[in-house]
């Protein structure tokens, strides 16, 4: 079974098998990289479109840190499809000569498999949390920031039993670690997190309310997605506004390896009284009915960051090339 009961969510086997038949599929360069394992052993797998150079300015699509928000890797998959399917003539495959394009769909393969299982089992099969194995929030567990904020409740805290529990040390988890290194040992400019539930578009900082040098940048891009978004339109703001935190992904990606790197809160609160089933189950709140219609909403305006990443990066592949 590719989907998970009750629901029109894939299972972590339907998401590795997708990937897997859209670069089989693909007349593009490709390649399907395992860039590390998980603390329960489980694989962690990018896909890259592009001939992989080190030397071009890369493009990052990733998702699945949080256990429960299955609609991340939902949009993620959906835009490794998109861009897989393209005829070597298209303009994505005509980007391709200067940029690569990455997608990494489930950062916590434990987190998702747990998740499934919780909403396998029982007759309301209630699914909640955000941990990899080790009840860690990935996206409390890096370095930038990561003693900062102790007073806010979302903030990463100290204690085990917290969902947002950052862990004893940045990038104590394994999952951590494989993302750092996958990430410092390649080329991205842009990147962009895919997380839910919140209908806005975030940019640096989540760890503090300092204003980051790039905000023109990050607001010119980001309006340019929102633009293009067939469904509601998200807001675009600094990820503190929501709540500051600390160790976040996105802050460590801007402040250490200077990436503009974008969050996505897909779709807004699930709750519905008309609906008992969503109204009882957290996972419900947290994700839509119909991923697939938030993917197609949203499409465009995450394929608009591979032109953004073409035109304020791509001039650096001619001068590789010396053309
Ligand atoms: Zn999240």
């Amino acid at each position: 079974m590719d989907r998970v009961k009750d629901t029109a969510y894939r299972t972590l086997d339907g998401i590795n098998r997708e990937m897997r038949a859209a670069l089989e599929a693909c007349a593009l360069p490709h390649d399907l990289v395992r860039l590390g394992r998980s603390a329960r052993d489980n694989p962690i797998h990018a896909a890259c479109i592009g001939d992989g150079d080190f030397a071009k300015p890369e493009l990052l699509y990733f998702s699945g840190a949080h256990a429960m928000e299955f609609v991340g890797p939902a949009m993620c998959l959906g835009l490794l499809q998109f861009v897989a399917a393209q005829a070597p003539d298209s303009p994505i495959a005509r980007a391709l000569d200067r940029i690569n394009i990455w997608f990494l769909p489930v950062l916590n393969p434990d987190g998702y498999l747990r998740i499934q299982r919780q909403l396998g089992a029982g007759p309301l099969g209630l699914a909640y949390g955000r941990a990899n194995a080790n009840g860690v929030d990935l996206n409390r567990n890096f370095p930038t920031g990561f003693y900062e904020n102790r007073d806010s409740l979302f903030a990463g805290s100290t204690v085990k039993f917290s969902p947002y529990y950052r862990g004893k040390e940045p990038c104590s988890e394994p999952e951590s670690r494989v993302f750092r290194d996958f990430v410092l040992n390649r080329n991205f400019r842009i990147s962009i997190d895919f997380h839910c539930f919140g209908n806005f578009i975030g940019y640096p900082y989540g760890y503090s309310d300092k204003p980051c040098r790039d905000k023109d940048t990050f607001v010119q891009i980001a309006a340019e997605m929102v633009a293009r978004q067939k469904g509601r339109k998200y807001r675009v703001m600094p990820m503190h506004k929501l709540y500051k935190v600390s160790g976040d992904t996105c802050d460590w990606l801007y402040d250490e390896c200077r990436i503009l790197a974008f969050t996505m809160e897909i779709a807004g609160l699930g709750f519905n009284l008309k609906d008992p089933q969503s109204a009882l189950n957290p996972f419900h709140w947290a994700n839509p009915r119909d991923p697939e219609r938030h993917v197609q909403d949203n499409l465009e305006a995450c394929l608009y960051l591979i032109d953004a990443t073409l035109e304020r990066f791509g001039h650096e592949a001619d001068q590789i090339n010396g053309d």
